[in-house]
């Protein structure tokens, strides 16, 4: 067994445990790969070991991996900041979208999305905690926002992404989460079904307040080098 499909049965374990050990529907959560910075043969050995949903942040970087990866069935997500001049790329060559962090760029999305496609799921981005960072739409803007982008055509808004900033306590790494899950409980907007959050450090903690998508970088390809590239 290659390390890949030892760290990927890891994480599904890990994945079924929480679910069990904070009453959710077995299977309701569901793992994404992050690939970032990892080479096409990493996503190659996942996907051989029955992995199919896959996520990147950076648009030249995936779009090269989809390329040498052409004949695998793969879901690609696209869950890194977006400018507006890559807005026709992602809308053609991703299935989903996790940071759509303002109208303009949805819009820009929902135009550009090729006809012969279905819908692009779209999340949008909400800063939860991590004042440090510009990405996502407050917490007070996301009613709004939903309103919108609810009515794009070719869009399918499907929930909510966040990072909020990195913590080691459970409690502590918990919070944001609830904060977000109830904001969103209460905006009664039935098709907003999908809390895209939870990471390597912090998995548990996210399945326990509802996330619906992990998404996994390091547990499963190890740690990233930038080498000053990325
Ligand atoms: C890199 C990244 C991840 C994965 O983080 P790990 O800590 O390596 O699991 C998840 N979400 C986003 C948006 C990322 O940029």
């Amino acid at each position: 067994m290659t390390t890949i499909t030892q760290r990927l049965k890891h994480i599904q374990t890990q994945i079924a445990d929480a679910e069990r050990a904070y009453m959710r529907r077995p299977g309701s959560v569901l793992l994404l790969a992050v690939s970032k910075t990892k080479p096409a043969e990493a996503i190659a050995a996942a996907y051989q070991a029955g992995q199919r949903h896959f996520g990147e942040n950076y648009l030249q970087e995936a779009l090269k991996k989809q390329q040498e990866l052409g004949a695998y069935d793969i879901t690609w997500h696209f869950i890194g900041p977006i400018q507006s001049n890559k807005t026709k790329a992602l809308a053609t060559h991703f299935d989903w979208v996790h940071s759509v962090d303002s109208f303009k760029i949805a819009k820009r999305l929902s135009e550009q999305r090729p006809s012969h496609l279905p819908p692009l799921n779209i999340c949008l981005q909400v800063n939860i905690s991590d004042e440090a960072s510009k990405s996502g739409i407050a917490l007070a803007d996301l009613a709004q926002l939903c309103e919108q982008t609810a009515v794009l055509p070719n869009l399918k808004l499907r929930g909510v992404m966040a990072i909020p900033a990195p913590q080691q306590d459970f409690e502590q790494q918990c919070q944001p989460y609830k904060t977000l899950y109830q904001a969103v409980s209460a905006l009664r907007q039935p098709e907003l079904l999908t809390f895209s959050f939870g990471m390597s450090g912090d998995l548990k903690a996210a399945i326990a307040e509802g996330s619906t998508i992990v998404r996994i970088g390091t547990a499963l390809f190890g740690e990233r080098d930038y080498g000053g590239s990325k």
